[in-house]
């Protein structure tokens, strides 16, 4: 098996390339991720067993539902309950008790998933590929192009394999340009890391959780390794040239995020950014996935359109992604090429 990337695999332009993504349940009313999620979660602990090193801190997750808008939230505890996943409703006199690092203005209530948190991306994309190696992959670094007919090409020349998967996060867009173009808009989501006050814990993450603050559109981590704590405010995406732009934080993002602070957490809104990274998301209309052979060429597997919320499905969107490779079974419906429309809230797997 030969691996093919533009660069080395952890690399900074990637989207796996931050230091974390959050790992939680909630999916509002879809039962598949839901599903998937919990399993790739108990993957990820066994992959730590097996790698010897830390991939998955398990921090909950906390989901803000905004006064008067919590419709997502509301579709979730059925399927929570149907699927038998712990969480807590947590009222609005009793958030501040048990989350006193926020201020919980405008929320209605508070969805509690302690078995929930955040995945070392970063660590887990250069492990997982330092045990490829181990294992007897291959890895060539090098740029595939694709000509007028879609054709993945390395050196100029067609790629030769019985299966070739094309998962190229973002670039998928620029690659399959005919067949991609009306499904993949390519955003970018800028990423601040704050610093925590000096001896003061309570935003580590053994206090503290990973947060979706669905109001106000922003969602981050806590701190671990001294890694400050991180929010992304999603709401203010905007379009990126993937390979002519600079992936620097601009100014904006950085006030934005200084807002965010001293809103929902008081505590913060003097603190300093230690950290940032420019990131983007390859978004489809509905969110679901892209995982399906190009309409043209039946050994070329096409794989992406992340809409935010891939990575922690990772160990089990490559198994199932291996058993659509070797034809073991068929793609769902909802992971095909075709057109795709938005979804209401309350069927949306993403909450967007
Ligand atoms: C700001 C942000 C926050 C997110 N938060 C979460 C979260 O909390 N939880 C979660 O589960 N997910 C989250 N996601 C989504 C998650 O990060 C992505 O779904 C995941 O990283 C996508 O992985 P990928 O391998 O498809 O893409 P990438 O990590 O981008 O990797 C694509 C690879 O393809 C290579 N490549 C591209 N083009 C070519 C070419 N032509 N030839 C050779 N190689 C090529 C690239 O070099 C790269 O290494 C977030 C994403 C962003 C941006």
């Amino acid at each position: 098996m030969t691996l093919v990337d533009r660069w080395e695999p952890g690399h900074s332009r990637a989207s796996s390339s931050d230091y974390n993504r959050i790992l939680r349940a909630i999916h509002g009313s879809d039962e598949m991720y839901t599903r998937w999620v919990r399993e790739a979660r108990l993957r990820w602990m066994e992959l730590e067993q097996e790698l010897n090193t830390e991939l998955y801190i398990e921090c909950g997750a906390l989901i803000l539902a905004e006064e008067g808008h919590s419709t997502w939230e509301e579709v979730t505890m059925p399927t929570f309950d149907k699927l038998g996943v712990p969480y807590v409703r947590v009222g609005p006199d009793e958030l501040p008790v048990r989350f006193p690092q926020f201020d919980f203005r405008k929320v209605a209530f508070g969805l509690w998933e302690p078995e929930a948190g955040m995945v070392l991306a970063h660590r887990a994309v250069t492990e997982t590929f330092k045990q490829f190696l181990r294992e007897g992959g291959q890895f060539r670094r090098g740029r595939v192009t694709t000509d007028e007919t879609e054709t993945p090409l390395l050196d100029g020349k067609p790629l030769s394999a019985d299966l070739v998967v094309m998962s190229c996060g973002s670039w998928l867009a620029y690659l399959f340009r005919q067949t991609l173009g009306p499904m993949l808009k390519v955003i970018r989501q800028d990423i601040v890391y704050t610093s925590t006050p000096d001896g003061d814990r309570s935003f580590d993450a053994d206090q503290m959780p990973c947060f979706v603050d669905h109001g106000y559109g922003a969602y981050g981590v806590p701190s671990v390794y001294g890694w400050g704590v991180k929010a992304a405010i999603a709401w203010h995406a905007t379009d990126i040239d993937l390979d002519d732009e600079d992936r620097v934080v601009d100014q904006s993002a950085i006030a934005r995020s200084r807002q965010y602070w001293a809103y929902r957490f008081p505590r913060l809104a003097n603190e300093i950014v230690i950290d940032q990274k420019a990131c983007h998301i390859s978004m489809t209309p509905d969110t679901h996935f892209i995982i399906d052979f190009h309409p043209r060429h039946s050994n070329v597997l096409i794989v992406g359109g992340c809409s935010g919320h891939l990575f922690k499905h990772g160990p089990m969107l490559g198994d199932y992604v291996a058993g659509v490779g070797l034809q073991e079974w068929g793609t769902a419906p909802r992971f095909k090429i075709g057109p795709r429309t938005s979804m209401p809230m309350s069927e949306s797997p993403s909450g967007r």
